[in-house]
């Protein structure tokens, strides 16, 4: 049964299984002070959504927000790199007791997960985080996941967790994402601007609707906005897992979304196998390859991505990194497993297999990337 609907994110038959995103912004004052009331409201609508027979995992924010306040931190802590690290050590560990003790309330247990970008984009640490949360939802617990904040750097961070919550999702198996946002969803422009109005269901993410996303969020305390919200949906989308933007500005914010319907659906554009859902979520690339308009059709039908189609190669890389294939306007068109180093790949870019042994030293393998290892953007 597939999600037709923001108000069937709250029904087990259609979302056994539900992540939900809150951001810094709703969690705390400016102040840098929890704002526990709401998070009251939160915590028994959470309770309500298992009393359904839903499944809650819960994407928590809010660390570094708490914790530049402890510490008397600039700018919220995001000032630096270093203060951002030391931000969250301080206010993971206060965000995680109000976490338990809010959720203790409704006699459901709390289980922190904090992780690291690579903890997704590694396909064997992807798996152990997926049965660790499989077993934790299967034992009635609620996971509380955030990024590891204190010890991730600028290189591997995910840095906002609206990505975090849909690549949780695809590894907790969830069939739905909600991010609570401060605004009431995605508009069809600024939303400052009298006229905007609010788009309520997005088919597939393509250039009009990235184009909607320019204004973003205006809280300046987590580090989302529409953009990496957009990238989530995305991310989501490709493997089968519905998305909703809603506001969670007011009291029990997730009651109101789904009984009023109110908020921007992405729905699910397709169920990739597991490995490739995974595959088509990684978001750190480590080189870009540029292929030519009749490779880009070739790979659109289907077929692996040979060296002949190649016209440029950026970035290092070593073989079974992941790499982006754009189009020469710079499209992105897929992304995958690369079989070459990219010394190899520039070596044989634009070749045709028969000149490729001489250049490689030895026999070429069957592609560049194959398609089995490759997943269509
Ligand atoms: N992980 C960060 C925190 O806990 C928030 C990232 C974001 O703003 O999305 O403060």
């Amino acid at each position: 049964m597939s999600i037709a609907a923001i108000s069937q994110f709250g029904d087990a038959a259609a979302c056994p299984r539900l992540v939900l995103k809150v951001g810094s912004a709703l969690l705390v004052d400016r102040g840098g002070i929890v704002r526990r009331a709401w998070l009251e409201g939160l915590a028994a609508e959470i309770a309500e959504a298992r009393g359904r027979g839903q499944q809650v995992v819960v994407v928590s924010s809010g660390a570094i927000a708490l914790g530049a306040a402890r510490l008397g931190l600039a700018q919220g802590g995001r000032a630096s790199l270093a203060d951002a690290q030391a931000a969250a050590a301080v206010g993971q560990i206060a965000l995680s007791a109000v976490w338990a003790e809010l959720l203790g309330a409704h006699v459901l247990t709390a289980a922190q997960l904090l992780l690291t970008l690579d903890d997704l984009e590694d396909r064997r640490r992807y798996l152990n985080a997926s049965s660790t949360l499989a077993r934790l939802l299967e034992q009635g617990a609620v996971p509380v996941v955030n990024e590891n904040d204190s010890v991730a750097t600028a290189e591997i961070r995910f840095g906002d967790n609206d990505r975090l919550a849909a690549r949780v999702a695809q590894a907790a198996g969830a069939d739905a994402v909600i991010l609570l946002s401060d605004v009431d969803g995605l508009f069809d422009r600024d939303p400052r601007d009298p006229a905007a109005e609010l788009v309520r269901e997005v088919s597939g993410v393509d250039e009009t609707v990235r184009a909607m996303a320019g204004a973003g969020s205006g809280s300046g305390m987590g580090s989302g906005g529409m953009v990496s919200k957009l990238q989530a949906a995305e991310i989501a989308g490709r493997a089968g897992i519905a998305l909703a933007i809603v506001n969670g500005t007011h009291d029990r914010p997730l009651s109101r979304a789904l009984a009023q319907d109110r908020g921007t659906l992405f729905h699910a554009q397709r169920r990739d196998g597991g490995r490739k859902a995974w595959l088509g979520g990684r978001i750190a690339p480590a080189g870009v390859l540029t292929v030519d308009e009749g490779c880009a059709a070739a790979l659109g039908g289907g077929s692996s991505l040979l060296a002949a189609g190649v016209i440029a190669v950026d970035g290092e890389f070593a073989r079974g990194d992941l790499v982006t294939i754009h189009g020469a306007k710079g499209d992105r068109l897929a992304q995958g497993l690369i079989e070459y180093s990219a010394a190899e790949c520039r070596a044989i870019a634009g070749r045709k297999a028969g000149d490729q042994a001489e250049l490689l030293g030895y026999a070429p393998r069957a592609a560049v990337v194959h398609r089995d290892h490759m997943v269509l953007l």
